[in-house]
């Protein structure tokens, strides 16, 4: 849990807020021999070797305003 510096959007109210977050990595994906994509299971751990980057801007996910920067440490 983030402990934000502001509780909504100081232009439309919105209580829902986003950065925006870098991906890399290499993954394997699976699929069986007849082309079928393996869904279950072996894929599950998909996302699981990706780096996660994230900015440190915050948007407002309704007006998609910029609203603060933050988060070094936490
Ligand atoms: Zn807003």
């Amino acid at each position: 849990m983030i402990k934000f510096p502001i509780a909504e959007c100081q232009f439309c109210g919105s209580e829902l807020f986003f950065r925006k977050t870098e991906l890399k990595g290499v993954a394997h994906e699976y699929y069986y021999a007849n082309g079928d994509y393996a869904n279950e299971g072996e894929n599950s751990g998909l996302y699981d070797e990706l780096v996660y980057t994230p900015r440190k801007r915050w948007y407002c996910a309704d007006c998609e305003k910029y609203l603060f920067t933050f988060g070094d440490d936490w």
